[in-house]
């Protein structure tokens, strides 16, 4: 595997895999690789002939510089890690390769982003997920980006970024990859106290709790979120926002019948955890185990 900094560089590097008809597949991350993050390099090193893996922190995205400056890195376990799995490159730009001085470029999408994490975390988070992700495929030029259904917002806005910006490449989200108590694996969750990491287990309980209501005939989205509340409750977590919401628009639902996402938001101590069920799908049966996907 090769690790490469500048934007020159990768495209000397994919330029002859390009001509040759190569089929590229990138997987963007932010690195503090875990189960997740290997899940989507593994699904990306089956589809394709040259894998590119990203890890830049963007600044961009960090709503609050507390949150920037504790995110958690250590590139060389990192690389070492992308490297067994098969990675071909492991593209780490310096910041100001990403933004040179001078740069003045948003990537702006209304509507889908500014409700659920844009609500709570401002606009400007997904403005600088939305303008990284468009640089990253400029930069790369993939055939299919792999993202995580655990940021089901960010699957969908990105699908809506290739759509209307009529980039050429396919969009593949992998299931959410949980830890055996079914907390979603997150980098921050080593940021988590052993008390904090034994309450946010409470996350994925509560979007089980819609699961069951679901299950067992419950089509009423507020006590479907009543229910799941209660778990919440139970582990000293109030949420940001615990909403029933259409897959397709990210609106609330006045009542729950097809497809539906049931999504989660919360601080637990000084870390913010997010999470999200697909509910009225062939999305399966969820069991809690270390690298099930589902
Ligand atoms: P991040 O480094 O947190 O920006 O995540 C990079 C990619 O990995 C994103 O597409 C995430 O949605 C995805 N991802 C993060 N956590 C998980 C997880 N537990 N299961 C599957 N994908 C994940």
């Amino acid at each position: 595997m090769k690790t490469i900094r500048s934007v020159s560089e990768l495209r000397d590097a994919l330029r002859e895999h390009r001509r040759a008809g190569h089929r590229i597949g990138l997987v963007p991350t932010m690195g503090a690789f875990h189960e997740g993050h290997l899940s989507l390099m593994r699904r990306a090193r089956e589809q394709s002939d040259v894998v590119v893996v990203s890890l830049f922190v963007n600044p961009a995205q960090f709503n609050e510089a507390t949150d920037l400056d504790a995110y958690p890195h250590d590139e060389a376990r990192d690389a070492a890690l992308a490297d067994e799995l098969g990675v071909d490159f492991l593209f780490a730009p310096p910041a100001g390769e990403v933004y040179p001085p001078g740069f003045a470029t948003k990537v702006v999408i209304s509507g889908i982003t500014e409700t659920l994490e844009g609500e709570h975390r401002g606009r400007a988070h997904f403005d600088g997920v939305t303008t990284v992700v468009a640089k990253l495929f400029n930069m790369v030029g993939p055939d299919v980006a792999y993202f995580g259904q655990k940021d089901a917002q960010q699957a969908r806005i990105v699908k809506q970024l290739v759509r209307d910006l009529d980039m050429p490449l396919r969009i593949e989200v992998c299931e959410t990859v949980r830890e055996r108590d079914g907390l979603a694996m997150s980098s921050r969750n080593v940021l988590l106290s052993a008390e904090e990491r034994h309450r946010a287990a409470a996350l994925n309980r509560a979007l089980e709790a819609i699961d069951r209501g679901y299950a067992s005939g419950s089509r009423d989205p507020a006590e479907l979120i009543r229910q799941a509340r209660a778990e919440l409750e139970a582990a000293g977590i109030e949420p940001d926002y615990l909403e029933l919401v259409s897959p397709a628009t990210l609106a609330p639902l006045a009542e729950v019948n097809g497809e539906a996402l049931a999504l989660v938001a919360a601080r637990v101590g000084k870390t913010r955890l997010i999470d999200n069920h697909r509910i009225g799908s062939d999305a399966g049966p969820r069991a809690p185990a270390t690298q099930h996907r589902h």
